[in-house]
């Protein structure tokens, strides 16, 4: 059956069939839409900024 491809959130780490990519790595639609909502002040942005850190270092190691 042709279905959603299910990939891991780098974010959460739940298997998700919907998302965006940001360079090669998959951020789940509800992790983006948290990201989109979050106040830049708040503990979730610098989480997810410092998981971009990771992905960025990865990319150019
Ligand atoms: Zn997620």
């Amino acid at each position: 059956m042709m279905g959603h491809d299910y990939r891991n959130c780098i974010v959460c780490g739940q298997e998700e069939p919907e998302g965006i990519f940001i360079f090669d790595s998959f951020v789940c639609r509800h992790c983006e839409t948290e990201m989109i909502k979050t106040d830049t002040a708040e503990d979730k942005y610098m989480f997810f900024i410092k998981q971009m850190r990771q992905i960025w270092l990865k990319q150019n190691a």
